[in-house]
């Protein structure tokens, strides 16, 4: 399968690119994304045949329909990594919350939260490549809390990649910083930043953009990438999930073969919803996807009246802060497919341009044939964590967006499949707050008391981290970045 580019060919890159090409380079034409050219048909008779698969077997002939340009004896060991989570025969379960709802957890890998699902086989393929290429990668990442942790750990020890890692001095919970300054490994480095996650994002696209550091980079042989989730190499692996958890159903005894569902999926930058809406034209029989975001209601407010405006906006802080985007940067693949490359090109131009798009109505009723959108304020979340806690059921702060949709966004009284991003240990002052009242309490105190009330134990790797020794002391003014980083190299 070869891949095309969002905004069109600018006559200076190829015209199409290879799996490996889109994600060793994902920078595209007028700084466009590589989307697939064409998707495989998966088909009822697929489903019907994986409907006993185990989550390895399910994904190995998922990827083989792909038709990617990576070796199977790479595919084997990106995939052996799901080996490594709670329950190797299930990383993914699928567990009934309440009458139609039912929640597909993403976050039983090593940082405990959904992007290990995608990270953790991309760390494989992508140092494979560079192995086999004989070049060395520079992977430059900003994370606000949960990418960061994830790229560090299917990164480590690696060859022919090394990582650089900006996080926001401040801007974590204690657990996803310890989780990064912990993380101890020739070829990884972390630094904090004095200022907010935008510094750090802004700082990363300077050096992505910068010719000046390029230069430097080449002097030492070393190519600069990006793990951020518009990179296809991620989005592959994230339309598997989808499928299993349609499949989970069905050996539940929720569905039959066939039925419809909804996904209800906490949104971003829409790598998660992206990789529905491809399993959905690959064949999953999908009624609709709902679009859970918090106060940061940018998604809701394009899919229910069809403008994209930053104009008047800026970010708020929630207390589902991974959420907390306004530039959600998938939805381009999403126009991509269904409007083409030439009106992809003038709407996120004029985004770039002048801060708003607004779609015609017959693709505004285009995008709604597909999703429905609603938001979840910090209040609702909190009364939405207490509720499922009362029906036994312990989840975090993203996930609890879900369950406003599931209740404003169906039409029709389908099961539906909501996806839990984080486990509870990842946002624990927000949790124990709705759980035991308590305010402003640090991630050790607030992972006691959740522990005491739900009878749950706190999982080793997340104990452990409050008496790993610190590896990663750099907390640095933004000005220093580069210099910080070409020391490291
Ligand atoms: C990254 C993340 C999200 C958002 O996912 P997208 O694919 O960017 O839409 C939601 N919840 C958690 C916990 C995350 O880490």
């Amino acid at each position: 399968m070869n891949f095309i580019e969002t905004r069109g060919n600018d006559g200076t890159h190829p015209k199409t690119v290879t799996f490996s090409t889109a994600i060793l380079h994902p920078m595209a034409s007028y700084g466009g994304l590589y989307s697939p050219q064409e998707l495989p048909e998966l088909g009822e008779d697929f489903l019907k045949a994986h409907l006993d698969a185990g989550y390895k077997e399910l994904a190995r002939d998922v990827l083989a329909e792909f038709k990617i340009d990576i070796d199977q004896a790479v595919i084997d060991e990106a995939l052996a990594l799901y080996d490594q989570f709670d329950d190797p025969e299930n990383p993914v379960p699928v567990v009934k919350v309440k009458d139609d709802l039912y929640v597909s957890e993403l976050y039983h890998g090593p940082t405990r939260a959904f992007k290990d699902m995608a990270l953790q086989p991309f760390g494989v393929v992508l140092s494979a490549l560079a192995q086999k290429r004989n070049e060395n990668f520079l992977i430059l990442t900003a994370t606000s809390g949960d990418t960061g942790p994830a790229a560090l750990e299917t990164f480590k020890n690696r060859d022919n990649v090394k990582v650089a890692c900006l996080y926001p001095d401040g801007g974590t919970s204690d657990v996803q910083r310890l989780q990064m300054v912990t993380e101890d490994a020739p070829n990884l480095k972390v630094i904090g930043i004095h200022g907010d996650f935008d510094d750090a994002q802004n700082a990363l696209k300077f050096l992505l953009s910068s010719s000046a550091f390029k230069e430097k980079l080449n002097e030492k042989n070393i190519s600069l990438s990006a793990a951020n989730s518009v990179n296809f190499g991620r989005i592959i692996f994230q339309t598997i999930y989808h499928i299993h958890s349609y499949l989970e159903l069905v050996r539940q005894g929720a569905i039959s073969l066939g039925e419809k569902v909804y996904l209800d999926v906490p949104s971003g930058n829409f790598g998660n919803a992206l990789g529905g809406y491809y399993a959905m034209k690959m064949g999953l029989p999908v009624e609709k996807i709902l679009i859970a975001s918090n106060e940061n209601n940018i998604l809701t407010e394009l899919i229910n009246t069809g403008q994209y405006d930053l104009r008047d906006s800026s970010v708020t802080s929630t207390t589902s802060p991974a959420m907390d985007i306004l530039k959600s940067s998938n939805v381009e693949r999403i126009l991509f497919d269904m409007l083409g490359a030439e009106r992809t090109r003038a709407l996120m131009q004029q985004l770039d341009e002048e801060k708003y798009y607004i779609l015609k109505d017959n693709e505004l009723k285009q995008l709604q044939t597909i999703f429905s959108a609603d938001f979840c304020t910090d209040e609702e979340g909190k009364k939405y964590i207490q509720e499922a806690f009362a029906n036994g059921y312990l989840m975090d702060p993203h996930t609890a967006t879900c369950f406003k949709t599931y209740e404003t966004c169906r039409e029709k009284p389908l099961k539906t499949i909501a996806y839990s991003t984080a486990e509870w240990t990842k946002f624990s002052p927000t949790i124990a707050n709705a759980l035991t009242g308590e305010v402003d309490t640090h991630d050790i105190d607030a992972l006691k008391s959740i522990s005491v009330k739900a009878n749950i134990s706190i999982p080793e790797m997340i104990h452990s981290l409050f008496e790993k020794p610190v590896a990663q002391e750099s907390v640095i003014d933004k000005e220093n970045i580069e210099a910080e980083i070409l020391a490291f190299l």
